[in-house]
């Protein structure tokens, strides 16, 4: 490494320890008793890859990123993470090179980063991350020539395996919680830790998934990873009024409706019943660091296209947003939030 590109290091060193740590407790032992990172010149034809025990990052894009602005997403972070993840996503476990595949390693991988940037930096960082794996999907199945895959089957489609995939697995998340999507991942890859050949597959994936969810449930892990489906939400109206003890009381009004895309290319409007987080913010979701800025985060059931909601909250409300750290496949983004 360079001595001019010692800026970084720190950076570096910190994102790679907490994904380690994380990995080897929610995901088993590290193959390895080291990780080295090479940075190799600016002119090698790839921007990160990881080999075993080794991540070879290109030095423009990583130890001469600035981020040395605190506010800004933490990019040298999250490649960094990516790359670690590798280490258990296509190194410990590996997949079936069969439809499904490239969820087990970028997915997961792009998931990974998620869970630890939000622990890291927050929210805010969870907002940019699902925010970019949002409209990848959408650019993504917009130029796509043959009938898109669902989740479960994605092959090689970047916008599948970077971007819905991501969106799917906070869905999840969101679903039944950390502790038991980890199980999930923990399962699979102490079942194949040890099996020197590449055979996990995402029907097994989804089988330990239905184990964790409650039954009623098991049809939104199929909507979810076996299906075509996008989401629009909205705010729609919000007032509150402050009430007699010095609490706020809001009203909104929430659009959320779904449509499926079929084999036949054709996209119909589908029926909706599912938890989705509402959020009330002091500040606007991207910019949330912690805990302070929360009024109000829970999920709330929508069965209708149109639904008034009724939240009180200890401070006064300056934003309410829908689904505000990406956990559904929405295209417009715009009306998911509204300043109050
Ligand atoms: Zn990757």
């Amino acid at each position: 490494m360079l001595m001019d590109h010692d800026f970084n290091v720190e950076d570096i060193e910190k994102s790679v320890k907490q994904t380690l740590d994380y990995c080897q407790e929610n995901f088993g032992v590290y193959t390895f008793d080291y990780v080295r990172i090479a940075e190799v010149p600016a002119h090698w034809p790839f921007g990160g890859f990881a080999h075993p025990g080794v991540i070879s990052m290109v030095e423009d894009r990583l130890y001469l990123s600035d981020v040395s602005n605190e506010e800004t997403f933490n990019v040298v972070s999250k490649r960094v993470i990516h790359e670690v993840a590798h280490q258990w996503w296509g190194h410990t476990l590996s997949a079936k090179p069969v439809a499904g595949g490239s969820l087990f390693v970028e997915g997961f991988a792009k998931y990974t980063e998620a869970v630890i940037l939000d622990k890291m930096y927050g929210k805010r960082d969870l907002y940019t991350l699902s925010e970019n794996a949002r409209s990848r999907y959408f650019r993504g199945r917009a130029f796509e020539g043959y009938i898109e895959s669902p989740v479960y089957k994605v092959e090689s489609q970047g916008y599948i395996a970077y971007g819905k995939a991501l969106t799917v697995m906070l869905a999840l998340r969101d679903l039944i919680g950390e502790n038991q999507v980890n199980t999930v991942l923990r399962t699979i890859t102490d079942r194949h830790r040890s099996v020197n050949k590449m055979d996990a597959n995402s029907i097994e994936l989804l089988e330990e998934i239905y184990k964790r969810t409650p039954t009623e449930q098991h049809i939104l892990v199929d909507d979810w990873f076996k299906r075509v489906i996008t989401y629009d939400l909205g705010i729609e109206e919000s007032s509150y009024t402050e009430l007699a003890n010095g609490t706020y009381e809001i009203t909104a009004k929430v659009k959320a409706s779904r449509f499926e895309t079929l084999d036949s290319g054709e996209t119909k409007q589908i029926s909706i019943d599912e938890p989705i987080k509402i959020g009330v913010f002091t500040t606007h979701p991207s910019a949330v660091k912690d805990d302070s800025s929360i009024l109000y985060y829970s999920s709330n059931q929508f069965n209708t296209e149109m639904t008034e909601i009724k939240i009180i909250v200890k401070e006064k409300p300056r934003y309410i947003s829908i689904d505000p750290f990406g956990t559904r496949s929405d295209e417009n983004l715009v009306d998911n939030l509204m300043k109050m």
